[in-house]
């Protein structure tokens, strides 16, 4: 291991939050027949940590005291469990700093980002405190004079949350906050690659006051782990953020006990740039929107659509602009741009760049691997692009800037939906019908009208068609861990 990351291993440890096994009621537990996996620090190929490999025994031992957990968690006041939660929110902000090096150290990520994703991953923990009071039922007219009829809201039970590495924090705390707000209590699964920062995040929460079984981790074999959730009657929701392939086999196999579904899936997000737009606003908005964690983010630009009025002057400044990012290890100052996950993903990269300059994109900067090496890839900036090319049509997740000419709104329009997926989508403009026009006709769950990348524990995240069901966040976030229950009581003339 090299200095810097025994550094930080030991100062986890020494404030309790380099856990390595997984949670089950409230205890530490190996995986039962032993084995292992390693995770890995991204920037340099080095092993961190061997952290519990788990399958199905253990998951079904997680449903087991989350399923105890709930009678007693369910049942506590909402003020009560917003104390709890509001203790946890404390403890995160309070460890922001271990936590994002955690982050660095295990995805990759700069740390001045990896800090702000504790910060905005914890501040779904406040949202939700306070929500957890707010989960009101109703009263509705009678159709006849001795009846009264109410609405009750209910939690739905025991939750099974299947997170990606690209937010290994924030994506647990956007379920975990909610639920548990609700009266639910979770068996959570991150990512393999990333387990680390979830297990931190569990120790923090048990440190709060959060009962033995209310909140759960597994990791490991990750179709064991699905499976066993899946099949089991007392999980009754499936919330999933990551590939939309893996959430269709989630909402498949969580048809045989009807299960509630949430999924968080993939994005191919357009960036469109009209003539008439304020140049500056949305160079640095798109810079900030493909770039953000190395273009390894759901709603990133996936792709640019700038009017051929302004296309050239665009790209030139774009490129000045992109040269201009620093690439390095997550650790080091003014770093912009980490490595890549993984292998896979460089290889995915690559595959893409490849299809689209042998159909005729040109690349305009970059268009290969880091001279760092590992993971490392140059930022990059590919122009005549065509929506039909593989790299319009996939979500790249990677520095790779796709952009594509287009001459009318109606065209932008049309390249701009596309495709399969709808989550995010910007434009910018300075002629106001026009942004009310677009914005309408967008087919996205999220859209920036000269705006950039944008989340808040406040604002409704989810996307339209192949991205996803439901919404997390906000006070719709709440309704995705509550059944409903119809109250009529007779007699009462
Ligand atoms: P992924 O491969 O689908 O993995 C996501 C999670 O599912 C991981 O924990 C993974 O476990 C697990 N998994 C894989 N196969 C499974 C199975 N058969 N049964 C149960 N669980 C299974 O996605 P990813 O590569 O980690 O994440 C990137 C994707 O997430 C991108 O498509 C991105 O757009 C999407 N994403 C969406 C949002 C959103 O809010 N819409 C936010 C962030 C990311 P292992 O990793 O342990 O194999």
């Amino acid at each position: 291991m090299s200095m810097e990351t025994e550094n930080v291993v030991a100062r986890l440890k020494s404030s309790g939050l380099f856990r390595t096994k997984g949670l089950i009621g409230g205890k530490w537990i190996d995986a039962y027949d032993g084995k292992t996996i390693e995770v890995y620090n991204p920037a340099n190929g080095e092993v961190i940590a061997s952290v519990a490999c788990m399958g199905e025994r253990e998951t079904k031992d997680s449903i087991a005291s989350a399923y105890t957990a709930f009678s007693h968690w369910s049942k506590l006041t909402a003020a009560e469990r917003s104390t709890r939660l509001r203790k946890w929110y404390n403890l995160l902000i309070e460890h922001k700093e271990e936590l994002g090096q955690l982050i660095t150290l295990e995805q990759g990520k700069p740390l001045k980002e990896a800090i702000m994703e504790v910060v905005s991953g914890a501040g779904h923990v406040e949202f939700f405190a306070e929500e957890a009071k707010r989960v009101y039922g109703d009263i509705l007219p009678s159709p006849q004079p001795d009846r009264r009829l109410f609405v009750l809201k209910q939690p739905v039970g025991v939750v099974g949350a299947i997170t990606p590495w690209n937010f290994p924090f924030a994506m647990i705390t956007r379920k975990v906050a909610p639920a548990l707000a609700c009266g639910c209590t979770v068996v959570i699964k991150p990512s393999e690659l990333t387990p680390l920062t979830a297990l931190a995040a569990a120790e923090l929460a048990l440190q709060s006051g959060i009962p033995p079984g209310v909140l759960n981790v597994v990791m490991g074999d990750a179709p064991k782990i699905g499976n066993a959730l899946l099949e089991s009657p007392q999980v009754r929701k499936i919330t999933f953020t990551g590939s939309t392939a893996v959430g269709k086999k989630l909402m498949v196999g969580a048809a045989e006990t009807v299960k509630k579904v949430s999924l968080e899936l993939g994005g191919n997000a357009p960036f469109v740039i009209f003539d008439d737009a304020d140049l500056e606003a949305a160079l640095k908005a798109s810079l900030a929107t493909k770039f953000f964690n190395t273009g390894q983010t759901c709603i990133c630009a996936n792709r640019l659509l700038v009017q051929e009025g302004i296309y050239d002057k665009f790209i030139n400044a774009f490129s000045n602009a992109v040269k201009s990012l620093k690439v390095g290890n997550g650790f080091s100052e003014g770093v912009a741009q980490g490595p890549l996950i993984n292998e896979a993903a460089v290889q995915k990269v690559e595959s893409l760049v490849q299809d689209a300059t042998s159909k005729g994109a040109k690349v305009i900067l970059g268009g290969k691997r880091h001279n760092l090496g590992f993971t490392f890839y140059e930022p990059t900036i590919i122009s005549d692009v065509k929506n039909e090319m593989l790299i319009a049509r996939q979500e790249i997740f990677g520095p790779v800037t796709p952009i594509i000419r287009f001459k009318t709104e109606e065209e932008a329009i049309q390249i701009a939906n596309d495709t399969e997926s709808g989550l995010a989508a910007y434009l910018f403009t300075n002629n106001i019908q026009r942004s009310w026009r677009v914005c309408e006709a967008l087919e996205y769950g999220i859209v920036g009208v000269n705006e950039g990348v944008f989340a808040s524990p406040g604002a409704p995240f989810g996307g339209f068609k192949q991205s996803g069901l439901g919404r997390e966040s906000s006070k719709y976030g709440l309704d995705e861990y509550l059944e409903i229950k119809c109250v009529c009581m007779g007699n009462m003339g």
